[in-house]
C-alpha cells in the first residue's frame, strides 16, 4: 500500500474532505511533494507556522536542545531553562501583570486550564463564551464552544455555561457577579475572522471589572505576531485577566500557554485542593523552539511587516467571484456565494500549487493565513493564481 492508501486505511479520520496532499519536505512557505510538486502554503498549518517552516533559529533551538535533555519530570518540579527562559520572554511580550506562565501542550488544554483557573479563582461556576467561538475538542474547551451541532452528540458537556454574541454590547448585560469568566477570541477564527470593534472590548472589559469576572482572551489563533501586533488585543487598548495561547507559540513544535497574574495562579498551589497537573506540558524541546520563535518574530520585524502584506493581498484579490474580505492582518477569509464554489476554487489552486482552505463554521469563506515570512513577490505569484483557479474553477 502506498502513504495515500495507508493514510485513507489507518489514519483515524476527521473530515470528508481531507485535503490529502502529501508532503515530504517543508521550508519557509513552502511545502514539497514526493513526485517534485511544490507548494505555496498560505494556511501555515492552521495558524501554526507563523515564522516559516523549519525556521533556521528554531532548528538550530531544537538541536541544541536535543544534546542537552528531552523530558526529565513532570510540569513544575525540576528548574529547566528552556522553560523558565519561555515565561520570562513571554511574559517581556506582556502587560506587567500578566507576570505568570503555565506551560501545556496544546490549545485546548491551555483553555481547559484557563476556565479551571476561573472557577478555582472567583469561585463562581458560571461561564460565559460566544456563538460560533472555537476553543477546541476536549469536554471542557468543547464546552464553551459556540457551535451546537458540534456539540449535541456529545451532551451532557460542562454545566453553568452560557453562550452570547460576540461583539453585541446587548449581551455584556449576561455578564453578572455570578459569573467566573468569559472566555472570548480576540478576533473570532473558525467563525470566518470576525472583529469586533475597540469600543466592545472596552465595555467588555468595563463590564467584567464592575463584576469581578475574569477576561479570558483566546488568541491562539490570533497571538504570535498573525494580526500585526504580538498580541491581538494589543489592537483594542485592554488586556485579560487570563490570556491563552498555542499554535504559532511553538514555531512548528507542540505547545501552549495559560498566562495570568501571580495571585490568580496562585491558587493552583493550595494544597490539598489539586490545581492543573501536566507530564508533558513545557516540553523542553518546544520550549526551546518557542523561545527561538519569539526571537525571530522580533529580530527579523516579521510583525511590523504584517499590515503592508494583508494590504497587498487585499488590493490584489479583487475578482467578481469575491463577495466580501475580512482580516485583522494576516489572519484573513475571503467570502464567496457557496461552498460548492469555494471548494472547486479551492482545489483548482491546489493542483496550481497554492494551498487554502475553509473554516470550520463558515464554509463558504477561504482562509488565508501564510507564514509571516512570506515576502511581497510570493504574494504576488499566489494571488495571480487564486485568481486563475477563480476563473477556472
Ligand atoms: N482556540 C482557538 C481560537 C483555535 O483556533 C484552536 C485551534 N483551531 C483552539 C483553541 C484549539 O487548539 P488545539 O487544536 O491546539 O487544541
Amino acid at each position: 500500500m502506498n502513504n495515500r492508501q495507508l493514510f485513507l486505511s489507518h489514519l483515524a479520520q476527521t473530515t470528508d474532505f481531507p485535503l490529502m496532499i502529501e508532503v515530504e519536505k517543508a521550508e519557509g512557505i513552502f511545502l514539497f511533494g514526493p513526485k517534485g510538486e511544490k507548494y505555496m502554503d498560505l494556511i501555515s498549518g492552521i495558524g501554526v507556522s507563523n515564522v516559516g517552516h523549519r525556521h533556521p533559529k528554531v532548528l538550530e533551538a531544537i538541536q541544541n536542545q536535543l544534546e542537552k535533555y528531552l523530558h526529565l519530570m513532570v510540569y513544575g518540579e525540576y528548574v529547566q531553562s528552556p522553560q523558565v527562559l519561555l515565561a520570562k520572554a513571554l511574559t517581556d511580550t506582556l502587560p506587567s501583570h500578566l507576570n505568570n506562565v503555565y506551560l501545556v501542550n496544546s490549545g485546548s488544554e491551555a483553555v481547559e486550564g484557563a476556565l479551571k483557573l476561573a472557577k478555582r479563582f472567583t469561585n463562581r461556576r458560571e461561564i460565559l463564551s460566544c456563538v460560533n467561538a472555537y476553543h477546541g475538542s476536549s469536554h471542557g474547551s468543547l464546552s464553551v464552544g459556540g457551535n451546537e451541532i458540534f456539540k449535541r452528540a456529545y451532551r451532557p458537556l460542562l454545566p453553568g455555561i452560557k453562550n452570547i454574541v460576540y461583539g453585541s454590547y446587548s449581551d455584556l448585560a449576561q455578564i453578572t457577579e455570578n459569573t467566573a469568566a468569559i472566555i472570548i477570541e480576540t478576533i473570532q477564527g473558525e467563525a470566518g475572522i470576525r472583529v469586533a470593534c475597540k469600543e466592545y472590548f472596552q465595555a467588555l472589559r468595563k463590564k467584567c471589572d464592575e463584576t469581578g469576572t475574569l477576561l479570558i482572551l483566546d488568541e491562539i489563533q490570533a497571538g504570535f505576531g498573525r494580526t500585526g501586533k504580538f498580541w491581538a488585543f494589543e489592537h483594542f487598548g485592554i488586556v485579560p485577566d487570563i490570556l491563552v495561547c498555542a499554535k504559532g507559540m511553538g514555531g512548528g513544535m507542540p505547545i501552549g500557554a495559560f498566562i495570568a497574574n501571580k495571585e490568580v495562579m496562585g491558587v493552583f498551589k493550595n494544597n490539598p485542593l489539586l490545581g492543573h497537573i501536566t507530564t508533558f506540558g513545557g516540553h523542553p524541546v518546544s520550549a526551546a523552539a518557542s523561545l527561538a520563535t519569539i526571537n525571530a518574530l522580533k529580530e527579523e520585524k516579521l510583525i511590523e511587516q504584517v499590515e503592508a502584506k494583508a494590504n497587498l493581498f487585499k488590493s490584489l484579490l479583487i475578482h467578481p467571484k469575491i463577495m466580501e474580505i475580512r482580516n485583522k492582518g494576516l489572519m484573513m477569509a475571503v467570502q464567496f456565494e457557496s461552498f460548492e464554489m469555494l471548494k472547486k476554487i479551492i482545489d483548482r489552486a491546489i493542483e496550481l500549487g497554492v494551498i487554502t482552505d475553509w473554516f470550520l463554521f463558515c464554509d463558504d469563506s477561504m482562509r488565508i493565513a501564510p507564514p509571516l515570512v512570506i515576502s511581497e513577490e510570493e504574494i504576488r505569484e499566489a494571488c495571480q493564481i487564486i485568481l486563475r483557479a477563480m476563473e477556472e474553477a
